[in-house]
Parts: structure tokens; C-alpha cells; sequence
């Protein structure tokens, strides 16, 4: 467990991104859960509500797009963008970040879909 001063400067760049870029593949089950879900009736589960909105917003949503976006999902430091809107959406929205408190680490918030990520390794 390290401090939260000696979380500074490029170090955590790095850890945030490598916490979200493990959150595209994670992001694509979710579209193939939600699909999955959509197709078996179960249209009430937060995946087939994920992608629900999605469609409602226009987009059309297939595991073949969402496979290729949560492959290149590229965050870039400074300019972080949502790993869900990305792979659900092809949408950048970017990630706003939560300090770390007492109770719980640093986080990456979208304000658009509601993702929260925890940015900390634990
Ligand atoms: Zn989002």
C-alpha cells in the first residue's frame, strides 16, 4: 500500500491507464452479455440495459464493432475517455477522476453512461 503523495507525476498516469485498458475486454462481455440477454428475454439486466440505450441512441450495437473497439481502445494520458461509451458506443466521452479518501481508492467517473472504474491497483 503506498501513500497517496508517492502517487504523483507519471507513475500514476501509468496506472490509470493500465486500469482501464483492462476494462475494455470487460466492457465487450458486457456488450455480448447484454446482447445475449436481449435476445433470451431478459431485457431487464444491467448489461441488456446497457446496450438498450445504446440503440436507443442510434447506434446499432454487434459483438463484431464492440470486439473491434474494446481492441483498440486507446486511452491517452490527460485525456482519458470512458471505456464504456467507447466499446458500447464507438463515443469518446472523457473520464472525469475522484480523488482517493479514506474510504475508497481513486476512481474514473463518465458522466454520460454512469461508469466508475477504480483507477488503483489493489
Ligand atoms: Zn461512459
Amino acid at each position: 500500500m503506498t501513500t497517496p503523495e508517492a502517487e504523483t507525476g507519471p507513475a500514476l498516469e501509468e496506472l490509470r491507464l493500465a486500469a482501464l485498458l483492462r476494462q475494455a475486454p470487460l466492457e465487450f462481455a458486457r456488450v455480448v452479455y447484454g446482447l445475449n440477454d436481449r435476445a433470451n428475454g431478459r431485457a431487464g439486466t444491467m448489461a441488456a440495459e446497457d446496450v438498450a440505450r445504446t440503440v436507443r441512441q442510434g447506434s446499432l450495437v454487434t459483438r463484431e464493432r464492440a470486439e473491434q473497439r474494446a481492441r483498440g481502445y486507446l486511452p491517452l494520458a490527460g485525456h482519458e475517455h470512458c471505456p464504456r461509451c467507447w466499446v458500447f458506443n464507438g463515443v469518446k466521452t472523457p473520464l472525469h477522476f475522484r480523488d482517493a479518501t479514506e474510504e475508497r481508492p481513486e476512481s474514473a467517473v463518465c458522466k454520460v453512461c454512469g461508469a466508475e472504474y477504480a483507477t488503483a491497483l489493489d
